[in-house]
């Protein structure tokens, strides 16, 4: 709530006195239309993360901005909220990043964007964001470079005092914690401390089991008391306890080649609709029910 609290605040001061009355309007929208009021586009497939183990998506699709406006537009509530963000990607990697954030801010009333910050083109620090959020895997270059394999822990820091400076967006700096890195917190609040990060927070690292990204299982945080995670007798990778509903129950997801979904989680094995139209939007509006059951395969390593 505190978050939320601290970005609508940095947000009121950036966008003028009308913004919240719009917010609120849309809000009331969506709500009367039933459909969900935030919206999760990935703007590509391909990551500059260069991760070892992480395999190179071949002929990465990048989501059309025409295509995000034509979804946008034949909604019946537009979003009150986009967030750009991957999906075993990273959204600086689309060189579509502009026209896509200038489309989204056209139909919302808040636009943010979540990026491992790595890869930072000359000229998308200055996007039309409302809030830029870094996920850091750990504090210092050693834990760093034992999470990605490579030793870019410099880059990231450069890249987020890049934005900073900007003065044009809040920024949040989250560390996600890993095997490697799960005792950096306090030296996470030093750094930012140092650097004058006044967002931050901390998350343990979300179980992939496709196995080959940075949260396959010899990755996990197991070790952290608080871990959300452990393995059961037979090596599998389990929840310690189901919360209870979906935490992106408020959000859909329009992945890179435009193809809405429920979450960033679920794949082809759950509904999903590749053709912008009204009905689209109506027929997902009806997710809501089952994701919050944690209804999809995925939802069992949903913290
Ligand atoms: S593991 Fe994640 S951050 Fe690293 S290269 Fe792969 S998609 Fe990018
Ligand atoms: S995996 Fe399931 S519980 Fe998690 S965000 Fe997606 S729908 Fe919700």
């Amino acid at each position: 709530m505190k978050r939320t609290i601290a970005t609508g605040l940095s947000i009121w001061k950036r966008r003028g006195f009308l913004w919240p009355f719009r917010l609120l309007k849309r809000a009331a929208v969506c709500r009367l239309r039933g459909i969900p009021r935030g919206l999760i586009a990935e703007p590509s497939q391909a990551c500059h993360g260069c991760c070892a183990g992480c395999p190179t998506a071949v002929n990465p699709a990048m989501l059309e901005p025409g295509l995000l406006h034509r979804w946008l537009s034949a909604s019946p509530a537009e979003p009150v909220t986009i967030h750009f963000n991957g999906k075993h990607s990273d959204p600086l990697a689309s060189p579509l990043l502009k026209d896509l954030a200038l489309a989204a801010r056209k139909h919302s009333s808040m636009l943010s964007i979540s990026t491992i910050g790595l890869g930072l083109a000359p000229g998308q620090e200055s996007l039309p964001f409302d809030r830029w959020i870094f996920s850091l895997p750990a504090s210092n270059e050693a834990s760093w470079n034992e999470v990605r394999g490579n030793s870019r822990f410099g880059e990231a820091l450069a890249n987020i005092e890049t934005v900073r400076q900007t003065g044009a967006a809040m920024v949040e700096v989250v560390l996600t914690l890993w095997r490697p890195s799960w005792r950096d917190g306090d030296e996470f609040r030093r750094l930012a401390a140092h650097r004058g990060w006044a967002h931050i927070h901390t998350a343990f690292g979300r179980y992939d089991p496709s196995g080959q990204h940075v949260g396959r299982v010899e990755n996990l945080a197991l070790e952290a008391p608080d871990c959300p995670y452990f393995l059961d007798a037979g090596g599998s990778v389990r929840l310690k306890r189901q919360s209870g509903g979906c935490p992106l129950a408020g959000c859909l997801f329009l992945d890179a080649k435009g193809i809405l979904r429920p979450c960033p989680f679920t794949g082809d094995e759950s509904p999903h609709i590749g053709e912008p139209s009204v009905d689209s939007w109506r027929t997902a509006r009806k997710w809501t029910e089952q994701k919050n059951g944690r209804g999809y395969p995925a939802c069992e390593w949903c913290p």
